[in-house]
């Protein structure tokens, strides 16, 4: 994984750039949940269920299909009202977007098994060619350490410029766009 942080301020950053009259406050913390949960997975290690494993971590709950279904999910249990409109599409995007970033962010670090886009139809683990984030390390204890800063370093430049970046523009789109 990247750290909750990295991962919560990518679906900030995605949430920026979705129109204004579907952010509530549950937009945002359900985006943060989802560009988490994934690594709820990690209580598999706890279970005896090997990484590579489908339950592994980094296996099914990091897959583009288990992205889709949360964002369905989420959607109907938050949103049923406006399931079947334009702002519903909007909403199930969001979460799978939100949901898959924590996937594509976890493809782009330096350690662990790859990550399972394609599961359940193809089980093996995938990473990007070019990893610049360093892996963070499972469970708090051993985040507050000499690793953990070296983490937040990389993310900040690897996660937080980029993230920043999207935000300012998005915002500098919206303006333009309200001006015209
Ligand atoms: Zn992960």
């Amino acid at each position: 994984m990247a750290s909750l942080f990295g991962h919560a301020l990518t679906s900030v950053a995605i949430g920026s750039s979705f129109p204004k009259n579907i952010q509530d406050w549950k937009f945002w913390l359900l985006g943060m949940f989802c560009s988490i949960i994934p690594d709820a997975d990690v209580i598999s290690f706890k279970l005896g269920i090997a990484y590579q494993d489908f339950w592994g971590h980094r296996g099914f709950t990091h897959s583009f299909l288990f992205a889709f279904i949360l964002g369905v999910f989420i959607t109907v249990l938050f949103y049923r009202k406006n399931l079947i409109s334009r702002k519903g599409i909007m909403y199930i995007m969001f979460f799978t977007l939100c949901t898959a970033s924590h996937s594509i962010l976890d493809a782009m670090t330096t350690g662990g098994l790859g990550v399972a886009f394609f599961s359940p139809f193809d089980n093996s683990r995938y990473f990007f060619p070019w990893r610049p984030i360093k892996v963070s390390p499972i469970g708090v204890s051993n985040f507050f350490s000499e690793w953990g800063k070296r983490v937040l370093v990389s993310e900040l430049i690897w996660i937080g410029i980029p993230s920043l970046v999207y935000i300012y523009s998005s915002k500098l789109i919206r303006r333009y766009k309200s001006v015209k």
